[in-house]
């Protein structure tokens, strides 16, 4: 098929390619420059495992092409995604500027009928606003004649494994309300699940059921997360309660690691959008505001507990902050629990190092400039007074603490995503805290 993607940031590019690889003729389309001449220059511009390689195939095979013009990508498409961002607006709603600004572009670049697809995050209701908005486009152009259909095709892919799990998706949501649009769409997506995995429903409830989704996942977190502080409590071990759980089968063991909150550029918005979207129908979404409310304190315990730790101490205190990034395998910074640390940390005139594998180009961005980067995980210990981490990557998992700890100035280390053995930790004589597994009531 010919396809158009709309938005080459995290989903566009990754599901554009990902088209492309499965034989389609896909033309990726952004309005940054820079990011489409990077493209064009064989640069991937976000850090996703494998994804270069990917584009660079597919680019050579020409089937996958970039451009900042959407008369480029609509040239002779039958199916024109949208995968612009969706960032949250000042109230939480999901702001849909960007979706609106796609839109208008489509509506007066378009000559021949077309299916719109929304890939985007958006709010119930959006679809139906977006066709609406499109056929006045047309009209004002005299170009009614031109028939049109908005789907909605919500996107589950993750950063870190977004290629696996675009080429093997668990299921295909698809909401579309004529026959015809869902054999298209069937026909595009058979090649990635078998039948049984492409699920058909009305575009309202697809709309609704991502938000759901994320909902339900960053729930579970949450869940684990008030359990984390309930053991501390009483002296129980959070990872030994998950285990319990997960072995039942209704239960399962995804999402239910106790950590210091969860980030990115979609469980927090999301659930702060599901939110607005409930209470403008008048309900009080009491289980999706309570997942966000928990989310929010959990991302400042680590800067809690080191508080309780260091009291008056912490000014002039030199801290060490292992992972950046709001989860391992990304270079995504949005929302990450180590930005609230550290803004936390430099109120309390503490001085801040930080060192991550991926993610210190972007983080230099957004973090103040007072932030000091190590180029290494030894650099960044060596004479600190604490270690802090905030992210999981493998790497920190394989660290050998005996060596490091040597060091540090002083062997603390609060481990925010319990990636260390506390018996372990205690036995090379580091003063060691983590979440939910601290056993001493
Ligand atoms: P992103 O911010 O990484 O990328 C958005 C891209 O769209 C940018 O490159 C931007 O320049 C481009 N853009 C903005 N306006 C445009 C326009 N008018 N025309 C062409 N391009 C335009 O966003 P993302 O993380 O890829 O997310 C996209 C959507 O998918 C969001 O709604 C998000 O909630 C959802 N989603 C994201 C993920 C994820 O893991 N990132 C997963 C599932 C769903």
């Amino acid at each position: 098929m010919d396809i158009c993607v709309v938005g080459t940031g995290y989903v566009g590019l990754v599901t554009g390619t990902c088209f492309a690889e499965k034989g389609n003729k896909v033309c990726c389309v952004d309005i940054d420059e820079e990011r489409v001449a990077k493209l064009k220059g064989g640069v991937c511009p976000i850090y996703e495992p494998g994804l270069g390689e990917l584009i660079e195939k597919n680019v050579r095979a020409g089937r996958l092409s970039f451009s900042t013009d959407i008369k480029d990508g609509l040239d002779g498409t039958q199916l024109c995604f949208i995968a612009v961002g969706t960032p949250p607006a000042d109230d939480g709603r999901a702001d849909l500027a960007q979706v609106l600004a796609a839109v208008d572009g489509i509506a007066s670049a378009l000559t021949h009928s077309c299916r719109i697809v929304v890939k985007s995050t958006v709010p119930v209701g959006t679809g139906t606003l977006l066709c609406r908005r499109i056929k006045n486009h047309l009209r004002e152009r005299g170009m009614e004649k031109i028939d049109l259909e908005v789907l909605s095709n919500p996107e589950f892919l993750k950063e870190g494994m977004a290629i696996e799990d675009c080429l093997h998706p668990d299921r295909v949501v698809i909401g579309a309300a004529s026959e015809e649009a869902r054999a298209v769409m069937r026909e595009l997506y058979l090649p990635f699940a078998d039948e049984s995995r492409i699920i058909f429903m009305d575009p309202a409830s697809a709309e609704i059921t991502k938000y759901a989704a994320n909902t339900m996942l960053a729930a579970r977190i949450s869940f684990m997360n008030e359990i984390a502080q309930l053991c501390d409590r009483v002296g129980a071990d959070v990872l030994s309660v998950k285990r319990g759980m997960a072995s039942d089968r209704r239960i399962g063991e995804f999402f239910l690691d106790a950590g210091c909150g969860y980030g990115g550029s979609c469980f927090p918005k999301d659930v702060q959008a599901l939110c607005c979207i409930g209470e403008a129908q008048g309900l009080d979404m009491t289980m999706a505001s309570a997942v966000g409310k928990v989310n929010r304190k959990q991302k400042q315990q680590l800067h809690m507990m080191m508080r309780v730790r260091f009291g008056a101490e912490m000014e002039g205190l030199t801290a060490a902050i292992m992972g950046l990034s709001f989860k391992p395998r990304t270079d995504d910074m949005r929302e990450a629990p180590s930005r609230t640390l550290i803004h936390g940390l430099l109120n309390c005139g503490a001085s801040v190092r930080a060192y991550d594998p991926i993610a210190m180009a972007e983080a230099k961005k957004l973090l103040p400039s007072v932030v000091k980067y190590a180029p290494d995980v030894e650099t960044l210990l060596s004479g600190a007074d604490c270690a802090a981490i905030v992210t999981e990557w493998q790497e920190f998992k394989d660290a050998d603490w005996q060596r490091l700890g040597a060091l540090m100035k002083r062997k603390i280390v609060f481990d925010g995503r319990n990636i260390c053995d506390p018996c372990r930790m205690r036995s090379l004589g580091f003063e060691y805290y983590c979440i939910g597994r601290n056993m001493t009531p």
